[in-house]
């Protein structure tokens, strides 16, 4: 349990007043949410709902569903899994109550979530009651020669249109059942590159909405908005943005695209690279400004032209670090998302960057 003392506290204070930029947030977990409103986080900026599916009961449940042989199959996995959304919705915004919780859609890369060695395979045989080799030949059929460019995300959200109605559903029916202050969800819909993506699921998503508004006779308020991952939805972001609240830039994958270099693979010759000068920092761990940071100024004035009071934010790995929030403020984006233990560090240096720009602006420097 970290400890706050009253010296903490009042920089704290200090930097908030100074500050313009919001801070949230990147929390999956209730504990990750405690921290995220311990350390003053404004809410949940990014929660990663696949990773909700990662210990070993709702691994198989996530399973069950993937390996789905028929849309019934399908249905009753689903059946399983609404449920335990529904609590843990319930839970973050019984945390983060009064505060946004914005939830991304599933972006699970189906490899994270298929057996990797004949152990797991039999595990999973045993789990789904089917023979070795089915399940292999199932396996075999899903995988992809480069699953964090394949079927992710919206992608899946498109294709088996159940899931994100049902996620849509637990964090409506979440929503509605939490009493005293106005809970808002916030709906991200990931790895976004064209619009007509954004259109089908908002469709959905609103059917959803009205059924539950239907059946529980509350009404269910929420936002729905696009994670910019891939250099199309930035540049496209003029045309998304009508179908969408608030645009969330997500620079893991964006630099991943932008650079053509693979996130899990880069460490190969990443130390080589910066040692050589070829990159001046690591752009997974320093917001690279002269390249993703143009598409992101791309991105947020076209979204924001044809959607004036767009709401727009980072959420990859480096949204804490100053260069990113200065970055961020000057390109006039309302907040960053950051892991919770980074959020008391983000805040200062939001509130340091600040009074930089002010006191610039009250004194500018000499030009000759
Ligand atoms: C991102 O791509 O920047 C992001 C925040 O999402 P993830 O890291 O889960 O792909
Ligand atoms: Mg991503």
């Amino acid at each position: 349990e970290p400890a706050m003392d009253d010296a903490f506290l009042a920089l704290m204070d200090w930097a908030d007043a100074s500050r313009e930029i919001g801070i949230r947030a990147n929390a999956d977990t209730p504990a990750d949410a405690r921290l995220a409103r311990k350390f003053g986080a404004e809410g949940i900026g990014l929660c990663r709902t696949e990773h909700m599916f990662f210990d070993a009961e709702r691994l198989t449940a996530m399973r069950e569903m993937i390996f789905a042989n028929t849309a019934e199959d399908r249905r009753a996995a689903l059946d399983l899994i609404l449920p335990m959304q529904r609590a843990d919705f319930q839970e973050l915004f019984e945390i983060m109550v009064g505060l946004p919780v914005c939830i991304r859609l599933f972006d699970p890369p189906l490899h994270e979530f298929l057996p990797t060695d004949r152990v797991g395979l039999r595990d999973l045989a045993e789990a789904l009651d089917l023979p070795l080799s089915d399940v292999t030949r199932r396996v075999e059929a899903l995988a992809e020669y480069n699953p964090m460019l394949g079927m992710r995300g919206v992608r899946l959200g498109i294709t088996v249109p159940e899931i994100y109605e049902m996620q849509a559903r637990a964090i409506f029916e979440a929503a509605v059942s939490v009493t005293g202050e106005a809970v808002v969800p916030e709906i991200m819909i990931p790895l976004v590159s064209a619009r007509r993506e954004v259109e089908l699921v908002k469709t959905r998503v609103e059917a959803v909405a009205a059924a539950v508004q239907m059946e529980t006779g509350r009404t269910v308020n929420y936002r729905l908005g696009v994670m910019v991952e891939t250099p199309r939805a930035a540049l496209r972001a003029g045309e998304i943005a009508p179908y969408s609240d608030f645009l969330s830039f997500g620079t893991n994958d964006l630099t991943q695209m932008t650079y053509g270099l693979s996130r899990d693979d880069a460490g190969r010759f990443m130390s080589a690279y910066v040692k050589a000068g070829v990159y001046p920092e690591d752009p997974f761990h320093t917001l690279d400004i002269d390249g993703v940071g143009e598409l992101l100024e791309i991105g947020a004035a076209r979204g924001r032209e044809a959607r004036p009071g767009l709401t727009l934010s980072l959420c990859g790995e480096h949204g804490g670090n100053p260069e990113s929030i200065a970055f961020c403020s000057e390109a006039g984006f309302d907040y960053v998302s950051c892991s919770s233990f980074r959020v008391p560090v983000a805040r200062l240096a939001a509130g340091q960057i600040a009074l930089k720009k002010r006191a610039f602006l009250e004194k500018p420097p000499q030009t000759q």
